[in-house]
């Protein structure tokens, strides 16, 4: 999640690294700073907002100085606000950091280092890390370095991280797990970033960190070392492309990009959800309300366009595996007519954003009925998340294009963690059931990263459809919200008329639609409903209809009526909405690039609909 940038060298550092970090606006972010040492001191200057109000925090300041650390903040522990953004000191003014990514163990560490005294003065787990590194560092009398290395071999979770420390202030320390870091080389001088895109300009000698390596950079040369402290020789990558284009991080749309961030984004949703030993699920967010959750009678889930979605499928989730009844329902209906709530009730709301007006006004009124209301969101700080007794968010990272796609799976894999721990803490879920579900959560960002290894395929496929006028989508159970989902994605970024409906509600009226050219994209794994969407396709078939079947790796009886196949893995039925779903994703995608079509800013469409 957003972005890093460092330098130590014989340039005044503040100018590249407020420069690098413009450089990686494109990721999104919420807060941005910086902390040079200028004159043996260390300057901090940081606040919410843009870069540019950086900027404008500083002007008329003279800051020199040649080693440096800059950070943009998405937030994730803690709203965005100025104490909470970046460079974060340690209590005794002994290390400075930034860091990109969340420190899952944070709370246990916190708890520990508070009853030796440490006080803290922002909420994030970035704080946290500051004071432990600095911690080991006296307690231990060891070098910052060693101290470093320490620090992060007791953190569990993911960090990119650029830290000074003030004893020893003509050294640069850099680190990376899960968040990605890079170093460049210059001459007596070194950059670092959470990608080329600020290094670039200055030299094309770069070095890409491993995970749990540990960079110390002087004026005089580089050290690599893992937590261990076995050395690594810099294994220098020439990067040859220009500035322009790696704002997307090589891919040609933030949607593409942010499709093939799904295996990633999907591991961030469950990152210190799904306990690594164990295998249990921990939702921190609920934990206060969960007595509540346990002895619920009914569930409202309140969302609009894709999130609503999202929420059909957690309708699918929470009755088969809680044994809760639930209802989905549109945001801005619900709002205005005089629905039936009661303080018995649990609200779940679901917005990328948090900041959707239908859905703020929703819970809202849910409030005022006395319901209990939980919400689930990407953005940290948003309306949604302070205006909830309850939450999770997503952490799927800053999703910039307009269609959703990586916020949609992120959603359901939050319902389905939620879904799966009720049905264990209600009795329904034995333990067995229990383990292999959340084992098989587990290998989900793994079949997805198997699904965009198909991707040449789906373009092909995707070209014989790029002039159509109109498609179908046909679904069932869990795999209906995702033909709605499909249907969406393609309507929103390639203009062509789309509707998903249940398979079987196609002989009501649907199939009156169908001739020789429209394609009909048919969600038909191996499930339950294998054999009733088998004759639903044969019917479209018999009809001339175009068939293109999203179908279980194997697969040979579909592949032999219907048009085009596209395999996917196969997994627990109630876990493939998440896996379905990528390979429609790719197909809006391709189709609208193939029609010229504005893909990251689609007509008419805002990223956050804020108003009603
Ligand atoms: N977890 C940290 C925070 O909330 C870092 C977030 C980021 O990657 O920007 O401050």
């Amino acid at each position: 999640m957003c972005g890093i940038v460092g330098y130590i060298g014989g340039r005044t550092a503040w100018p590249i690294i407020v420069g690098g970090l413009q450089r990686l606006e494109y990721r999104g972010y919420d807060s941005a700073g910086i902390a040079v040492v200028d004159d043996g001191q260390i300057r901090i200057n940081k606040c919410r907002g843009k870069v540019s109000d950086l900027r404008s925090l500083v002007r008329g300041q003279n800051i020199s100085g040649t080693i440096g650390i800059g950070h943009t903040r998405w937030a994730t522990h803690g709203e965005p606000n100025d104490i909470n953004a970046h460079p974060h000191m340690s209590m005794n003014g002994k290390f400075v950091v930034v860091h990109n990514g969340i420190i899952e163990n944070y709370r246990t560490i916190k708890a520990q280092l508070e009853q030796k005294g440490y006080a803290f003065r922002s909420q994030t787990d970035t704080e946290v890390l500051a004071n432990l590194i600095e911690n080991i560092y006296l307690e231990k009398q060891i070098s910052p370095e060693s101290a470093i290395k320490a620090a992060l071999s007791i953190s569990v979770g993911a960090y990119g991280l650029g830290i000074i420390c003030t004893d020893q202030p003509d050294r640069l320390f850099a680190a990376r797990k899960g968040s990605p870091l890079a170093v460049g080389i210059g001459q007596g001088e070194y950059f670092i970033a959470s990608d080329a895109t600020p290094i670039v300009e200055y030299t094309d000698q770069l070095v890409y960190l491993e995970d749990e390596q540990v960079a110390v950079m002087t004026t005089d040369g580089i050290s690599i070392t893992d937590l261990k402290d076995t050395p690594f020789d810099p294994i220098i990558t020439n990067v040859d492309f220009g500035t322009e284009g790696i704002d997307k991080g090589g891919f040609d749309h933030f949607m593409l990009k942010e499709i093939y961030e799904q295996p990633n984004s999907l591991a961030d949703t469950m990152r210190g959800r799904i306990i690594e030993q164990t295998g249990t699920i921990n939702l921190s967010g609920i934990n206060e309300i969960m007595p509540k959750l346990v002895g619920v009678n009914r569930i409202i889930i309140v969302a609009c366009g894709t999130s609503y979605h999202a929420g059909l499928v957690g309708e699918y989730l929470f009755e088969q595996f809680a044994r809760i009844n639930v209802e989905v329902e549109y945001a801005s209906e619900f709002r205005y007519r005089d629905p039936i709530i009661s303080p018995e009730d649990v609200v779940i709301a679901i917005s990328q954003s948090g900041e959707t007006a239908d859905t703020l006004a929703a819970i809202r009124l849910a409030k005022q009925k006395g319901a209990t209301i939980l919400g689930i969101c990407n953005v940290v700080g948003s309306s949604i998340a302070r205006e909830t007794h309850a939450g999770m968010y997503t952490h799927a990272g800053p999703e910039i294009g307009v269609a959703s796609t990586k916020a949609f799976t992120s959603q359901v894999v939050a319902l389905t963690m939620m879904a799966i721990l009720l049905g264990r803490k209600r009795g329904i879920l034995d333990d067995k059931t229990y383990n292999e579900l959340t084992t098989e959560l587990r290998r989900t960002p793994e079949l997805i990263s198997e699904v965009l290894k198909d991707n040449d395929h789906i373009r092909e496929v995707s070209r014989a459809y790029q002039l159509a006028q109109n498609a179908i989508y046909l679904g069932r159970g869990y795999l209906y919200p995702v033909a709605l989902e499909g249907a969406l994605k393609l309507k929103e970024i390639s203009y062509i008329h789309a509707e998903g409906y249940p398979a079987a509600e196609m002989k009501h009226g649907p199939i009156a639609l169908i001739d020789n050219c429209m394609p009909v994209f048919a969600l038909a794994t191996h499930d339950k409903h294998y054999d009733k969407i088998l004759s639903n396709i044969q019917e479209v078939k018999a009809r001339k209809g175009q068939v293109i079947a999203i179908v279980s790796r194997g697969d040979t009886e579909i592949a032999r009526i219907a048009d085009y196949v596209i395999e996917i893995p196969e997994c627990h039925e109630a876990l493939m909405p998440m896996i379905a779903v990528v390979p429609l994703q790719l197909i809006s995608y391709h189709i609208a690039v193939m029609r010229g079509c504005n893909v990251d800013q689609p007509r008419n469409l805002a990223k956050s609909v804020t108003v009603e």
